[in-house]
């Protein structure tokens, strides 16, 4: 159990217009500061107003880009309660990508324990609007004043949060993708593997060239043979292929290992759909587009839950998916749990876990 000190804002902001929210622009009046150091181990928990974090400029973060981060949201149910989705797979990611990064581990209840504190201390910044939510953004920075290349000795964990808006305001529209075949996102041995901000940092030339030919996002390949598909911008990425669903498989450590994925997943076994985790050539999905086989392709992660792929765009030649509409699997998914997370359907996972 942490000791949380509370320390609320004297100044709480006017609150943004709800219906013009966007993604990761506006930040509650609160946020959630700790202190990592060899001597005391985690300590010093603090809810505290929102605002600038001092750091000295040879802090290591800025030089070496020891940082991770998570991403997750509060919902607001139809009855005003808020509640989270699967935050305990969020944690467990959080500590193997601090065990990645020579970062220490903090424990699951203890970071459990700061995002409900922080969520509850700011709960009117949970929209009520159809498909809004507030975004969590647990991240760590190492602090150490030291240019030495060297895991530091001290680090600051935050939580900082922010109401964001329906990602499919206009409807679910099926978005282009770029097969990228010059630059990867990682490789094997890699960080791949891990949330960690130097991958984003890594990834931005793909995703401004993609940007440049008028694609939204890029399909990553692996870094070894440039054959096997990894994600889709930072998503995770399924293909239906006669029917069964194939999503790469996370052996070799090039691949993120995201909620949504593994709630797929979970959902398609339950449902008697077959799936397969295995390695996937570029070359299978470009065969099976051309022998009419290619039902349906679909990103996903926390922040759209399901974004379909309507056109693949390889080398000059276009493939358009499902007549560039969402397909029936990708539906299926995204009422499922979309459903639960706002609390219209019930849970029948044990994935919600409410706060109020
Ligand atoms: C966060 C992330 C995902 C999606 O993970 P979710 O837990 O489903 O949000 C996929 N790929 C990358 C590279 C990511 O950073």
């Amino acid at each position: 159990m942490l000791n949380i000190r509370i320390e609320r804002t004297a100044t709480p902001k006017t609150k943004p217009d709800y219906s013009k929210l966007g993604f990761g622009k506006y930040f509650t009046d609160h946020m959630f500061l700790m202190n990592y150091s060899t001597e005391k181990g985690w300590h010093d928990a603090r809810i505290v107003p929102y605002g600038p974090i001092p750091l000295d400029p040879s802090a290591m973060v800025f030089h070496y880009a020891q940082e991770l981060f998570e991403g997750l949201k509060a919902y607001r149910r139809a009855d005003g309660g808020i509640q989270l989705f699967r935050p305990d797979k969020n944690i467990e990611r959080m500590n193997n990508t601090c065990d990645r990064l020579c970062v220490p581990r903090i424990d699951p209840a203890d970071a459990l324990q700061a995002i409900k504190a922080v969520v509850e201390a700011d709960k009117d910044w949970v929209p009520y609007d159809e498909g809004t939510s507030l975004y969590i953004r647990p991240f760590i920075i190492a602090t150490d004043p030291m240019l030495g290349v060297h895991p530091s000795h001290t680090y600051i964990f935050a939580i900082i949060l922010s109401p964001v808006g329906s990602y499919y305001e206009a409807g679910i529209n099926p978005v282009k993708i770029g097969i990228e075949r010059e630059y990867v996102r990682c490789v094997k041995g890699g960080t791949g593997m891990a949330k960690a901000g130097g991958n984003y940092a890594a990834s931005l030339i793909g995703q401004k060239k993609a940007e440049e030919y008028g694609y939204a996002q890029v399909l990553w390949l692996d870094g070894v043979e440039r054959k096997y598909i990894d994600e889709v911008g930072a998503m995770n990425v399924f293909f239906v292929i006669d029917g069964v669903v194939i999503t790469p498989e996370l052996t070799d450590g090039n691949i993120l290992p995201g909620v949504t994925r593994n709630s797929c997943i979970a959902l398609l076994k339950k449902w008697g759909v077959p799936v397969e985790e295995r390695k996937l050539a570029i070359d299978e999905v470009i065969e099976a587009h051309k022998t009419g086989k290619l039902n349906e392709a679909f990103g996903t992660g926390t922040a759209a839950v399901i974004s379909p792929i309507g056109e693949l765009f390889d080398e000059g030649e276009k493939m358009v998916i499902n007549n560039n509409e969402i397909g029936p699997v990708a539906k299926r998914l995204y009422d499922a749990i979309t459903g639960m997370q706002w609390g219209k359907v019930a849970d029948d996972m044990g994935w919600i876990e409410k706060i109020d």
